[in-house]
């Protein structure tokens, strides 16, 4: 069986540091593995309509936005297949199906949609097309027969949806789609990585984010304000570690190198940590060097994206619709087997007036 991956972002925003140890860098590792026979990789228009159906500005705006991250980052359109999820039709009619195997019931014990409805204050006024939205990205993810999925942890519910209705259609209807798995990082703290704030989430909804596009200045400012330890307020003060952002993210990106070029007096995570757990370690010095940690990672993602939006940007929407084309018969092949296999291909080689004739034979 082929290896194909399936994956993408909603077009809210840039994307941030969060997409980028969450999912993003996976993907260009994934890219460059040469293990993969096909990756997909699809700027979630449709779905980010579902919770922003009176501002389709912003994310019309945001596609070259998403676009232009992913190209910064190192995804390659001559090695992915980067496209817009409006484009493929066949998309929202796979949907149209799956929803018959799906029960509400089983939609409204979903977390990550239950905590979402939450965040967006949907209270009962949910858009039918939102409370959907797993049924939707199962069909985004067996269109290409996806057998991987790199994705955050706040979306392991979503390929749980994925793969029940891919049983159920194959129980119902004869085996068609392929069951797929999410892959999500290995360093626990990239599953998921809390927004500067310290809430739980980096989230483009709750604006607490580093955005990859962030000048060296705003990332800065944005470190600076960060949120650590709210009782560390004398250096002196014995300091916590655990749910303090600014550790959180030197446990998401530092590495051992980087105390030997930017804080020679420490030789690891660790023993900054003992100190500050200790007393006697300024917030502004960890702060400082999580600013250094970071901007040796970011500054060559930032420089690439300056110089793709200003010399390429006509490039980038040719292969946007290039990529939407090549993805749009993928999905059409995919289309015509589910519905061969529902019986609904009826003027397929003329299927259904031939069972007609051999039924008529037979009586
Ligand atoms: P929105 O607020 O519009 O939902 P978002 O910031 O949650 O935006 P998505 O486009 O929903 O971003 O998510 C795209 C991918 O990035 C998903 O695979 C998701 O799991 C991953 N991701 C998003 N935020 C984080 C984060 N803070 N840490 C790790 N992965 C993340
Ligand atoms: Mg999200």
């Amino acid at each position: 069986m082929p290896k194909i991956i399936l994956t993408g972002d909603r077009p809210t925003g840039r994307l941030h540091v969060g997409h980028y140890v969450g999912s993003l860098k996976r993907r260009v590792e994934l890219q460059n593995s040469g293990e993969y026979d096909k990756i997909f990789i699809m700027i979630a228009d449709a779905q980010a309509l579902t919770d922003n159906a009176d501002n389709p500005a912003k994310v019309r705006q945001n596609i070259i936005e998403v676009a232009l991250d992913y190209l910064a980052c190192g995804l390659d359109p001559e090695k992915v297949t980067i496209f817009i999820q409006s484009q493929v039709p066949e998309l929202t009619e796979l949907s149209f199906y799956y929803m018959n195997l799906v029960t509400v019931s089983r939609l409204q014990r979903n977390p990550t949609v239950k905590n979402e409805i939450l965040m967006r204050n949907f209270e009962t006024s949910i858009p039918v097309g939102f409370f959907t939205y797993p049924i939707s990205q199962a069909s985004d993810i067996t269109a290409f027969k996806a057998t991987t999925v790199p994705v955050g942890d706040d979306q392991l519910p979503m390929i749980e949806q994925a793969r029940e209705i891919v049983r159920r259609f194959n129980q119902t209807y004869g085996d068609t789609l392929v069951e797929p798995e999410a892959v999500i990082p290995e360093n626990e703290i990239c599953q998921r990585l809390p927004g500067t704030d310290g809430k739980a989430k980096m989230s483009k909804s709750l604006g607490n984010c580093i955005y990859l596009a962030d000048s060296a200045e705003e990332l800065k400012r944005k470190i600076m304000n960060m949120y650590t330890d709210p009782n560390h307020i004398k250096v002196t003060d014995p300091g916590t570690v655990e749910g303090n952002a600014v550790f959180t993210y030197l446990d998401a990106f530092s590495r051992p190198e980087h105390f030997a070029k930017y804080l020679p007096d420490y030789e690891s995570l660790d023993a900054l940590k003992e100190h500050y757990r200790r007393g006697g370690l300024g917030d502004v010095k960890i702060k400082r060097f999580l600013n250094a940690v970071l901007e040796e990672e970011l500054a060559p993602i930032r420089e690439r994206r300056q110089e793709l939006e200003a010399n390429h940007i006509e490039e980038i929407y040719e292969m946007l619709r290039q990529g939407s084309v090549s993805a749009q018969k993928v999905a059409a092949q995919t289309l015509a087997e589910v519905k061969r296999s529902m019986k609904i291909n009826y003027f397929e080689d003329g299927a259904l007036m031939k069972e007609h004739a051999e039924r008529n034979a037979q009586e």
